[in-house]
């Protein structure tokens, strides 16, 4: 195995199957990956302080003499409490640990040590508690001191000191081997760092200066790629001539919408209009279909294959989870099969012999429409005769990327849907002229879900309301973060099934996360639609399109360490049916940004002004701005602040493919 950035972190020294396991959960794979995994806050230690200048509770670095250590008891038996006297050149001061003898272990004092933590004034006098300590020798830097010191997001049983030390040395080492991937006449026109300095900056900035800079590197380096895909699409659909001939109608011989359970409102009609027009015209449709969450966007979708199907051409509808495809095929098929018109579902979990009977049919037989996953462009599947391609929650923008790739040779009309709003000024920087269609109105009969935050001292109420609102024959979410919070009250997805299966013995509680096989991810969820179970504690897998219409609880733990705009998602999940909604933000966070942030959702169910309210309180106060696993499918970018990079990246993009004249180039996979 060659040493350098692809090389696989298993392979590595003294890593074994149980950190390959916790890597894997944290979605890194190879050195590379190391490399943009970005720290989640950053911890400045770049000055010492004396002890006299500290007049206010704050984060300090202190050199200072310890005489000696007591150790005091506790009322819990075996658990002490330590404390020490500080004392510089000029000051004095106390630390405290709690039961920390962790972090003292290996110290004989007296001793001239580096403290850093929180102080707080106690009559005058500074008081750290359980501050981090290291042994001070004079002029040696040591690893986590004298400098910016990363905090990266961890996950249970990696420890956070060791995951820093390992990243630094894998910086040390191999960063020096990865490439530049941006064009030199790119990297000066737009000013941008180069890669080394780039990576470098995200995990040891020498400067917030220094940070921005990376950030800002790293962040057009996602744009580029992204638009130079985009870019190589486009080229080759226009020099494509065979655009898909749509001519069938949707009136007739029978009225399909006369076939559906309900009567569209007027915003889903005029949708539909404009996208059958598209696809009459001469040139592939490229339309994006956005609408709240329970506007309706599916129908629409499904009338346009229709005309599609009705052509003779087949129609493909790609969702970005296993959950969500098995879903719309339910649908996709309710709708259909009354117009003996058939629906095959392609997931990773297709076997592939299966897969190969698929394409044989949809290249000889009747038209067919496939509802998939990204299993769909994976390699070895053709889609031909593909008239259209449909992409749901365009949000996720890493599926429209691999999506467009998928029509291999063939050029179908696409039309993408997005839940979440897309500012204009966006969406153009994106797309570029992109036309839109915008679901204006719910349909009718809908009662906006109730919201309220709530506190973990209101559990057990909370619980009670659950435990009645499950008797009457409702349905629950319980939705988790991925990581489990500081204090002990924000649970992890499996501590809180297992604390929700013993509060409520009677109440049949299901657990679903997205480390589970899609099998069983999909048995899950069909149980809950199936009401064989009421309760369901979950991760964000539920956020995307999950569609159980009897479900009336939405509970959100730990709800201010979620974006805005996620949390309108996964509130919209419930309210779907025509009975009466309720969401409850359960959260303690008494931070001003948090509260005010929950109390925007509280006020409003109008996803177009929660979006607004977002990037309003947002500010620049987000340092990393950065979502691992980003919602949007990117990493580092920011879809809103960040709409200047992309506007660079859409024009450098499209001279640089210019000029490279369709050769092969920079292809990350998003
Ligand atoms: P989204 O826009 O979030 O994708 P869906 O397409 O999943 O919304 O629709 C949400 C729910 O509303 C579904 O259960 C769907 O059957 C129902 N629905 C869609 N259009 C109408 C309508 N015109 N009248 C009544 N119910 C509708
Ligand atoms: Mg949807």
């Amino acid at each position: 195995m060659t040493a350098g950035p692809n090389q696989p972190l298993g392979s590595l020294r003294g890593i074994g199957a149980k950190r390959i396991l916790l890597f894997e959960k944290l979605g890194l794979r190879s050195v590379e990956d190391l490399f943009w995994f970005f720290p989640r806050r950053y911890e400045d230690r770049r000055v010492i302080t004396p002890l006299q200048s500290i007049r206010e509770e704050g984060t300090y670095v202190v050199a200072v003499s310890i005489e000696g250590v007591d150790r005091i008891r506790t009322r819990r038996p075996a658990v002490f409490r330590y404390t020490a006297s500080l004392s510089d050149q000029e000051g004095q001061a106390r630390a405290v640990w709690f039961g920390g003898w962790s972090m003292l272990r290996g110290f004989s004092f007296p001793a001239r040590v580096l403290l850093y933590g929180k102080a707080r004034l106690i009559d005058g006098v500074p008081e750290f508690t359980n501050p981090e300590i290291e042994l001070w020798t004079e002029g040696a830097k040591g690893e986590a001191w004298g400098c910016v010191l990363p905090v990266y997001p961890l996950t249970e049983g990696l420890s956070g000191k060791w995951l820093r030390k390992f990243i630094h040395a894998q910086l040390k080492e191999t960063l020096p081997t990865l490439p530049e991937k941006l064009p030199e006449k790119i990297i000066k026109k737009r000013r941008l760092l180069p890669i080394l300095t780039a990576i470098m900056g995200m995990h040891r900035p020498q400067s917030r200066e220094h940070w921005a800079l990376s950030r800002k590197r790293l962040a057009y380096e996602e744009c580029f790629a992204y638009q130079l895909r985009l870019e190589q699409w486009r080229q080759k659909v226009q020099q494509s001539s065979t655009v898909p001939l749509i001519s069938a109608s949707l009136s007739s011989p029978v009225s399909f919408f006369d076939q559906l359970p309900f009567t569209l409102t007027s915003s889903q009609r005029a949708a539909i209009e404009e996208i059958v027009s598209d696809m009459r015209g001469p040139l592939p449709m490229n339309r994006l279909l956005q609408g709240d969450v329970g506007s309706g966007k599916t129908i629409v979708a499904l009338s346009a294959a229709f005309g599609v199907l009705q052509s003779g051409y087949n129609a493909a509808l790609m969702a970005p989870t296993t959950l969500l495809a098995s879903q719309l095929y339910e649908v996709a098929k309710s709708i259909f099969t009354p117009f003996s018109l058939s629906c095959r579902l392609i997931t990773s979990a297709t076997p592939a012999s299966e897969r190969r009977k698929i394409m044989e049919e949809l290249s000889l037989g009747a038209p067919l429409f496939i509802v998939g996953t990204h299993a769909l462009y994976s390699e070895g599947v053709q889609l031909p005769r593909l008239g259209l391609v449909i992409i749901d929650e365009q949000h996720r923008f890493g599926v429209l990327q691999r999506a467009l790739f998928a029509a291999k040779g063939d050029y179908p009309h696409v039309l993408t849907m997005s839940g979440t709003p897309i500012p204009r000024t966006l969406y153009l920087a994106l797309y570029g002229e992109l036309p839109v269609s915008t679901l204006t109105e719910k349909p009718m009969g809908r009662i906006p879900v109730q919201t309220r935050r709530v506190s973990f001292k209101q559990l057990p109420r909370l619980i009670d309301f659950i435990r009645k609102e499950i008797a009457g024959g409702g349905q629950v979410y319980w939705v988790c973060p991925l990581i489990e919070g500081d204090a002990q009250t924000v649970l992890s997805v499996e501590k809180r099934f297992l604390y929700l299966n013993k509060t409520l013995p009677d109440v049949p509680v299901a657990l679903l996360h997205g480390r589970m096989a899609e099998e069983e991810k999909d048995t899950v969820l069909r149980a809950f639609l199936n009401k064989e179970t009421s309760l369901l504690v979950a991760t964000t897998v539920v956020e995307v399109g999950v569609d159980v219409p009897a479900a009336t609880v939405m509970v959100i733990e730990g709800a201010s360490s979620f974006g805005l705009a996620q949390l309108h998602q996964l509130r919209g999940r419930v309210g779907r049916g025509n009975r009466r909604s309720a969401c409850f933000l359960l959260d303690d966070s008494t931070e001003a940004i948090a509260v005010e942030r929950l109390a925007v959702l509280e006020k409003s169910t109008d996803g177009f002004y929660i979006a607004e309210q977002d990037l309003l309180l947002r500010g620049s106060g987000d340092i990393a701005g950065n979502r691992q696993h980003g919602e949007n499918g990117f990493r580092l970018v920011n879809l809103i602040s960040d709409v200047r990079l992309m506007e660079w990246a859409r024009e450098d993009a499209r001279e640089y493919n210019h000029a490279m004249n369709g050769d092969r180039i920079l292809t990350k996979e998003g």
